[in-house]
């Protein structure tokens, strides 16, 4: 076999790397939009990350104008700067509606809790009112609990990575990245939801799948939604509500 030349060797991995090269599309940065300009809020570990310039205010301390629930208006009692459910009171929703969002809210229990498992502190974000992100109490992981049903969950779907959990009394955040699904014309998920949590500003979903509504695991053909705070039959408060549609 006739030995194949260093020359031969070279130009063809310069043809190969030529190739590569031309087939990346090198976007002229001139050319495309430059980024929104958006103020960021302050940040404070006491308050959380007050809400940047271009975010829609949720709850802003003073009111429940931007919820409904199913009787008409939230009975939720609002005082103090934050809103605590009322027990039996039911659900509330946001007015709005939103496909994909960045969504900041706080929440926190009762100093005085009691109660265990499924019943201490539970309460829940849904995303487009179908995607629940669990709300337990859960400190420290002294609260046992099935794992894909504590604080951070997607409920029974996923648990989080890890547990930043603040003790009863304490405010908790969670910045969620939420990627509305697409459909197909069978009303099958062509995409998933997707979601992205920090809990506490430490990662606790990475860019998670989820598989269907969280209540009862169907697929609804639903591109947006809003909001949606569970009345669970326990005492839980929330304050500094803020979204940015993506
Ligand atoms: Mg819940």
């Amino acid at each position: 076999m006739k030995p194949i030349s260093l020359t031969f060797v070279l130009f063809s991995t310069l043809l190969i790397s030529s190739a590569c090269f031309a087939q990346i599309p090198i976007l002229n940065t001139y050319d495309t939009p430059q980024p929104k300009v958006v103020a960021p809020g302050l940040t404070s570990t006491e308050n959380g990350v007050a809400a940047p310039s271009d975010a829609v205010i949720l709850f802003d301390g003073k009111d429940l104008s931007e919820w409904n629930s199913k009787n008409g208006e939230p009975q939720w009692a609002v005082h103090d700067g934050i809103f605590t459910v009322t027990k039996g009171t039911g659900d509330i929703y946001t007015k709005k509606e939103f496909f994909d969002f960045q969504l900041h809210i706080e929440f926190m229990h009762p100093s005085d809790i009691t109660g265990d498992g499924q019943m201490r502190g539970n309460s829940g974000v849904f995303l487009h009112g179908l995607y629940e992100i669990q709300v337990l109490e859960t400190y420290n992981n002294e609260n046992k609990t099935y794992v894909n049903g504590q604080a951070g969950a997607i409920y029974r779907q996923h648990p989080p990575l890890v547990n930043p959990l603040k003790k009863p009394g304490q405010w908790n955040s969670y910045d969620i990245i939420f990627t509305a699904p697409t459909f197909n014309a069978d009303k099958t998920y062509r995409t998933n939801p997707r979601v992205t949590i920090l809990l506490n500003g430490i990662l606790i979903q990475n860019n998670a799948v989820i598989y269907g509504c969280t209540s009862d695991e169907k697929i609804y053909e639903q591109l947006k939604g809003g909001i949606r705070l569970q009345d669970h039959g326990c005492v839980v408060s929330y304050r500094n509500i803020w979204v940015r549609e993506l």
